[in-house]
């Protein structure tokens, strides 16, 4: 396992975390905001859809919360626990980092779309593309503008995380990737369970239930 053993005290005198932050009620209502979009896009109301992907695209609330988690900039969380003992490995022997869909299906799935460190329901990776051809303008999130990025779709958004680093070796396979939130994948970047003082999330089993990550408009003609 990587990271601290859970009964384990940090050097701040804190239990070893399973995230910076847990999910709170307007993280969920933005959740809840996509549920209906998709429930809205298989009912075939557009409309109804469009309007509720738009009501979580600005959100202060989110940027926010979003600069807690900032890493080592964070101005509100310890966040280094020290320097890893493990060396990286240079790139050119490092294994491929890109995965196939078919792969982060899986993991996705695995997950019950979740984020594994944090918990929060995310968008499956497959929907949000189709969600982004039915909406291009509503859905954006690579603006570098705030007011012209869709932050709910920035907040949901489901990455696959190395827990054991690729930077030091750590595998793009199943046993090593777990489905991540924006936000916890933002705060951990490139650095180790441990030096972020966390738990491995593979020692807690995933929820799945039926939150399908909006997988429900796959079937959906455009
Ligand atoms: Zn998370």
């Amino acid at each position: 396992m990587e990271g601290w053993p859970p009964g384990d005290i940090l050097p701040n005198g804190e239990h070893p975390r399973r995230c910076f932050l847990w999910p709170d009620a307007e993280d969920n209502r933005i959740a809840d905001r996509f549920d209906a979009a998709f429930n809205a896009i298989v009912a075939g109301d557009m409309i109804a859809a469009e309007l509720a992907i738009r009501s979580v695209a600005v959100s202060y609330h989110v940027a926010h919360r979003w600069s807690i988690c900032a890493g080592p900039n964070s101005a509100t969380l310890t966040w280094d626990f020290g320097p890893d003992d493990v060396p990286e490995v240079p790139r050119s022997e490092r294994a491929n980092r890109r995965f196939s869909v078919a792969l982060t299906r899986e993991v996705e799935a695995r997950d019950g779309h979740r984020c594994r460190y944090c918990g929060l329901r995310l968008l499956s990776s497959e929907a949000r593309l189709k969600l982004h051809k039915l909406f291009p303008v509503a859905t954006a999130h690579r603006r570098r503008i705030n007011t012209e990025r869709n932050q709910g779709v920035s907040l949901l958004f489901a990455c696959l995380d190395h827990v054991e680093p690729w930077s030091v070796g750590g595998r793009s396979d199943a046993d090593n990737l777990v489905t991540c939130c924006g936000r916890c994948n933002y705060g951990l970047g490139d650095y180790s369970l441990r030096r972020s003082g966390f738990v491995d999330p593979r020692r807690y089993s995933p929820v799945v239930d039926d939150w399908d990550g909006g997988r429900r408009i796959l079937a959906v003609k455009t």
